[in-house]
């Protein structure tokens, strides 16, 4: 962690939470951020600062990726289209994906820090990318998922997670941890998911789900038939007759500190109404939900509900990258939204949905020093989404985590001129 005081500026300070500022600038101090005001101001107060300016690009908060899994490698993904013929080839492969999921897990991860990341929840079988995340640079939670009928009954099942997740936590560098992944209703049990919701909530811990992602999930939860009882079984608890969102309530899943990702599909105002009721976040996943045939996420109706929405890219089986604003852009162009809602979900929405939003997601002081410099100089009004587009096709410059950059390709000026 950097002890020194440091100043970071640029051209545009985009803070998300404030008024943009031009030539604006972030005083840093332990990891921190300690002010946040004009170079010309804090340049004068803090002449000894090490000082690093950008002066022809765009400072913005570092993107939050509210889901995401790292163990998958680029450029071989299983074929595209309907989800459970996709699941299944993936499940195909999981024993030659062992060798490799390692070396997928620190690329994807590092493909992310080059695309602006700061934070990243990922979720994977039992945490297993979490030595990856941990090193990477990254602030982060790995959601520690778990399949029951691999251990034992539901309270075996769910003792294990936890004693796993405890395991997890040791060692840990200070802003990465480890919670617990329900991973959807077609793999877990109700009886494993109402209780492991429960022992969270008990612990303080936070949980992530998958919930209405596919047709085929959808056909599950009602009919308990379809392509995903044809992979699993006719599980004995399918076929219920009602939404995944009601039924994800039946368990009680849904609570404040439960990340749920997709709700891509069959997500009916009745649903939206349920979601909002019991304070639950969606992580926005819309690249995945093409890919998938999952459709598209009434995520406009469900930010008028006033439900906390994040932006996830999901892993690279299912995403053509681990870049968080590109995912972003493409959401904004698919629900007519402007650029500064983008950048607001890309950052501090995703922040609040993962209940981290006293500690990143915007540029404010007391918050960690989370950002990411872009190569971009919009002009007067508007210029979140000429930002969003430059971030999006790979226009990120440098990443900095807590006051430390982890990526930095140019040069900057040390002085104000
Ligand atoms: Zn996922």
């Amino acid at each position: 962690m950097p002890e020194n005081t440091a100043l970071f500026a640029a051209g545009l300070l985009l803070p998300v939470s404030a008024p943009a500022i031009r030539d604006g600038a972030i005083l840093i101090r332990d990891g921190r951020i300690a002010a946040v005001a004009t170079l010309a101001e804090l340049g004068k107060e803090n002449t000894d600062a090490d000082l690093r300016y950008f002066p022809h690009y765009t400072i913005v908060p570092g993107a939050v990726n509210a889901h995401a899994h790292l163990g998958f490698r680029r450029g071989d993904a299983p074929e595209g289209g309907p989800f459970s013929k996709w699941l299944a080839r993936l499940i195909e492969r999981l024993p030659e994906k062992e060798a490799w999921t390692e070396e997928a897990a620190r690329n994807s991860a590092q493909e992310a820090i080059e695309a602006g990341t700061t934070f990243m929840a990922e979720s994977s079988p039992y945490g297993e990318c979490l030595p990856q995340l941990a090193e990477s640079g990254l602030a982060g939670t790995v959601y520690a998922e778990f399949f029951p009928h691999e251990i034992g009954t539901p309270e075996e099942a769910v003792e294990f997670i936890v004693n796993r997740v405890r395991e997890l936590r040791k060692g840990l560098p200070e802003r990465v941890d480890a919670h617990i992944s329900v991973h959807s209703p077609y793999t877990v049990d109700p009886e494993s998911s109402r209780l492991a919701a429960r022992r969270t909530r008990e612990m303080g811990w936070r949980l992530a789900i998958h919930l209405s992602e596919s047709p085929e999930e959808v056909e599950f939860v009602r009919e308990g038939t379809g392509g995903l009882a044809d992979i699993f079984g006719r599980n004995e608890w399918g076929g219920v007759g009602i939404s995944p969102v009601r039924y994800a309530e039946s368990i009680e899943l849904l609570a404040p500190g439960t990340i749920a990702a997709h709700l891509a599909t069959g997500v009916s105002e009745e649903d939206i109404e349920i979601l909002a009721r019991t304070g639950v976040a969606a992580a926005h996943c819309p690249r995945s939900n093409e890919y998938l045939n999952c459709g598209v996420s009434p995520v406009p109706r469900m930010m008028e509900r006033g439900m906390r929405v994040g932006m996830g890219t999901d892993g690279l089986w299912s995403s053509p990258s681990m870049n968080l604003f590109e995912e972003t852009l493409f959401a904004v162009k698919l629900h007519g939204m402007s650029g500064a809602t983008g950048l607001r979900l890309a950052t501090l929405e995703g922040a609040r949905s993962l209940g981290i939003e006293a500690e990143t997601g915007s540029l404010e002081a007391g918050k960690w020093a989370d950002l990411a410099v872009i190569e971009a100089l919009p002009g007067e009004g508007g210029p979140e989404r000429e930002v969003l587009e430059a971030a999006a096709a790979g226009g990120v410059a440098a990443t900095v985590v807590g006051g430390n950059p982890i990526y930095n390709r140019v040069e900057t000026q040390d002085t104000g001129g």
